[in-house]
């Protein structure tokens, strides 16, 4: 069961950020930077010790997400600083010369990919791939109408997938996006926000890449993965000898220990964990509407309706500014976002508000509340509770 918080701490929820380092997974790492000092290339034996942790670490992953640790056409997780590496790598990777044509290729994206994907298309734009924008309906599924629509599909194709939104926690069905798509694409999916709930079965699922970074389930910051299915080639990035040459630089031994703990954790407890954290969700969001109410705003939950992950509360406040609601709510000791943290600098509101049908009243005061495993009703309570307050000093005066 969740720790309960000291009473003078803040409310923190905004877990899609970043989660607080688990004990256990901190023990973990500890015990492996004291053991595996070496530098894992060095052939003797401090090295080999390294090495041996490092790739313990690498096929307990894969192991956890269900993937092909033996046999002719294995597998393989390339260890990255991250997310945002792992995505790059993905696409730039897949878009690499074994699976490359001069006239470069097609890939696409929608608005609930994370910067770092929509970025790395950008870049392949820039190398004269066609980067094609498909449209989300009303409950966060890709339309494929805009592929289609193209005179001629260009090969090879990328399609790019995010199974858990991070703003607004809806659910992708990469399975059935895979068979829309049909034959001819890769598909790259980001997993970060998804992979402390979900059973990947990654073995099996329609992907080529996935990426990973375990500081969203309890794990470290500073490292991520990049999953490849088997048989499927990859250009490096940034080579070197490690990371079975796609990625150069020694090896951070002690992060992937306690990557590979903390979604061990994560997956022992994915059902139970889940259904307690929805209800808080749950919760969380009935508290938030009902007090903006009575404070006289307007409020919706973003993808209510939507096939949701557990941690994700995106609530839309109509007229209020999500910066003074953030800020209001800081200071009133509860911590959320605006959107992701790498567009918290962003006078923009989140362009996947537009892109769900959200109307423009509400799109300026969205607000994300994330939860994971730590969070407790109390925490809950505490945090609706002091919303209640800002929203009634942010509000309009209830009409009498
Ligand atoms: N993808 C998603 C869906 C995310 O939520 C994030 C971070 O918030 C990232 C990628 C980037 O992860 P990292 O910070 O590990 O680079």
């Amino acid at each position: 069961m969740p720790a309960s918080r000291p009473p003078d701490e803040p409310v923190y929820l905004d877990h899609a950020a970043a989660t607080p380092l688990n004990p256990d997974v901190a023990a973990a790492m500890e015990a492996a930077a004291t053991l595996a000092f070496g530098n894992p290339s060095s052939p003797h034996t401090a090295g080999r010790a390294a090495k041996r942790l490092l790739e313990d670490a690498r096929e307990q992953i894969l192991g956890t997400l269900g993937g092909r640790g033996a046999g002719a056409v294995r597998d393989r997780l390339v260890f990255t600083s991250g997310a945002t590496e792992a995505n790059r790598l993905g696409l730039l990777g897949l878009a690499g010369p074994a699976n490359w044509r001069p006239e470069g290729g097609l890939v696409a994206v929608s608005t609930r990919d994370h910067s770092s994907l929509r970025a790395a298309a950008v870049e392949l734009g820039g190398r004269g791939w066609q980067v094609v924008e498909l449209p989300l309906v009303g409950t966060g599924a890709v339309d494929f109408a805009p592929a289609r629509s193209l005179p001629a599909l260009p090969a090879p194709r990328i399609l790019t997938t995010t199974t858990v939104c991070g703003q607004t926690g809806i659910r992708a069905d990469v399975e059935e996006e895979a068979k829309l798509a049909g034959a001819g694409w890769l598909v790259h999916a980001d997993a970060t926000q998804g992979a402390a709930w979900d059973d990947l079965a990654f073995a099996t699922g329609p992907w080529a890449t996935l990426a990973l970074a375990p500081h969203k389930f309890g794990g470290p910051r500073g490292i991520g993965g990049l999953a490849v299915k088997g048989g499927v080639t990859l250009a490096a990035i940034s080579p070197g000898p490690q990371e079975l040459g796609l990625r150069g630089g020694t090896e951070a031994v002690a992060l992937a220990a306690g990557f590979a703990r903390a979604l061990q954790l994560a997956a022992a407890d994915r059902a139970e964990a889940a259904n307690r954290v929805a209800t808080l969700r749950d919760r969380l969001e009935q508290g938030i509407v009902a007090s903006a109410r009575t404070a006289g705003i307007d409020a919706v939950v973003v993808g209510a309706d939507a096939p949701r992950a557990p941690h994700v509360a995106l609530v839309a406040l109509a007229g209020l500014d999500r910066q003074a609601v953030a800020m209001a709510a800081d200071l009133a000791g509860v911590c959320l976002a605006t959107g992701t943290a790498c567009a918290s600098g962003s006078t923009e509101p989140p362009a996947i508000l537009a892109a769900l049908g959200l109307p423009e009243s509400y799109r300026g005061g969205s607000v994300r509340l994330s939860l994971a495993r730590t969070t407790t009703e109390a925490d809950v309570e505490q945090a609706v509770a002091s919303l209640a307050a800002v929203l009634n000093r942010l509000g309009p005066r209830p009409r009498t």
